[in-house]
């Protein structure tokens, strides 16, 4: 049978196989598996040659028994409702498993960011704050930026936000340039997170980070500090990087003005002067210590998880293994810490940032870090916690499942304390 690749469904083997382990009750496990809300709004564009244009766009609002939900929004030709339905749910586990007052959404809008000019861009992501707006708020649902979304599509949403309501709510939207309060630090706050429990699981695995030999797949916002910090933070040689166009490879590592030179020149890292070029199926099987998926999902899946030489895997993207690959990783004793604990640092600094915007306080970059380093490390240190109660009871579980315990956990406490079921 050809293996699951809808991230909808994938989202939902994997609650079940949590709920099946931790025994969760029916009503809270048959709430969790469908979202709260589900939007699709279809908004009108008058484009550069005068004619109206027509977007579809999606927010879901996957639970909220702990607090206002949150998750960024997408812009992609290829946006569908299953997957923003799968991210709107591991957004839900994400800011269950941080411990953070947040549930999970998710949004996106069908479009083309590349054909479109600064105006019809402008025009769109107002629009969809128009249709969208009765539904969001500070205390409602925060919405971020994610794939193709950037600042200034922030700023003028929460611009348009501002307008309905009619006073300034830098609270409803996190991700925003600084100079409409968004929060230092929170730029390279997601690969930030990753490198946190990068360290953690170096330190339990035996890894020397300052020896360690790293892959990085992807060379966007997560791929690109990834690598950055990685060198920066614990002096580890990142010996090959991807884009979707192809992978370099040097095993003596790779020079950022030299990668930037490429991507500038010929439009991809694997243009890289002096180094041996790969496809992105290459770098996954590269000879590392460590490989930092980075990019997008279903990168690793049955067909070459038996092929992975990593010790680890650090799953920075959303979805890059797929279930089958997660149980032959796991039976080949490679550790696969999984998406929403990696990459979470993105969301706790858009906490920081609605923190910071509610109170009117702001913080510096450092006093942002460590509180980020705070969380995310006691997240690890639960997980581990969660995985060595389950396999002692022999009940074996992989890092994925011991994480989804203890947010669906969460989750389902605090429906039950509200009454829900
Ligand atoms: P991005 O658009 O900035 O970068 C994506 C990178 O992946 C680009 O370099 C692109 O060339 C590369 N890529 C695309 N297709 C590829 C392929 N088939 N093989 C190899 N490389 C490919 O996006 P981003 O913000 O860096 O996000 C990357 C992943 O991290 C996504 O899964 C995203 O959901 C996740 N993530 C990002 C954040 C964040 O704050 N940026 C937070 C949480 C999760």
């Amino acid at each position: 049978m050809a293996e699951e690749l809808n991230p909808f469904k994938i989202a939902q083997q994997q609650l079940d196989e949590a709920a099946k382990v931790m025994e969760l009750e029916e009503e809270a496990h048959q709430m969790l598996r469908e979202p709260m809300r589900t939007l699709v709004v279809n908004i009108p564009v008058k484009m550069r040659d005068g004619k109206a244009k027509v977007f579809q766009g999606f927010r879901v609002q996957y639970n909220d028994a702990r607090g206002p939900s949150k998750g960024g929004i997408r812009f992609h030709p290829a946006e569908n409702l299953d997957t923003v339905k799968a991210l709107a749910a591991w957004m839900t586990w994400k800011t269950a498993l941080a411990n953070i007052p947040f549930g999970g959404a998710k949004g996106g809008i069908i479009c083309d960011t590349k054909q479109m000019n600064d105006t019809e861009l402008e025009a769109l992501s107002r629009g969809y704050i128009r249709a969208i707006g009765k539904y969001i708020g500070p205390e409602i649902d925060v919405p971020a930026p994610d794939v193709y979304t950037t600042p200034q599509i922030m700023a003028w949403m929460m611009d348009e936000y501002s307008n309905i309501v009619r006073h300034g709510a830098f609270d409803v939207i996190t991700g925003k340039p600084l100079d409409v309060w968004g929060s230092e630090g929170r730029n390279d706050s997601t690969a930030m997170g990753g490198m946190y429990v990068m360290r953690e699981a170096a330190k339990n695995l035996g890894i020397d980070l300052k020896k360690a030999k790293i892959a990085v797949q992807g060379f966007g916002n997560a791929g690109k500090f990834a690598y950055t910090l990685s060198k920066q933070l614990f002096g580890s040689n990142v010996v090959a990087i991807s884009d979707s166009t192809g992978a370099v490879y040097d095993p003596a590592g790779l020079d950022l003005a030299k990668l930037e030179k490429a991507k500038e020149e010929t439009g991809s890292v694997s243009g890289y002067e002096g180094g041996q070029k790969l496809t992105n199926e290459q770098l996954l099987e590269s000879d590392v210590d460590i490989l930092i998926p980075a990019a997008i999902e279903n990168q690793i899946t049955g067909a070459n998880a038996d092929k992975i030489k990593a010790k680890l895997v650090l799953e920075l993207a959303n979805g890059p293994v797929t279930p089958e690959a997660d149980r032959i990783l796991h039976e080949r004793g490679i550790f696969d810490a999984p998406d929403f604990l990696v990459n979470s640092g993105g969301v706790i600094g858009s906490y920081f940032e609605w923190v910071q915007n509610t109170q009117h306080y702001y913080w510096t970059a450092d006093e942002v870090y460590s509180k980020l380093d705070k969380i995310i490390t006691k997240s690890y240190a639960d997980m581990m916690a969660t995985k060595k109660e389950y396999d002692g009871k022999g009940k074996k579980v992989t890092p994925r499942t011991a994480a989804y315990i203890i947010a669906v956990g969460r989750v389902a406490s605090a429906m039950k304390t509200r009454g829900w079921y």
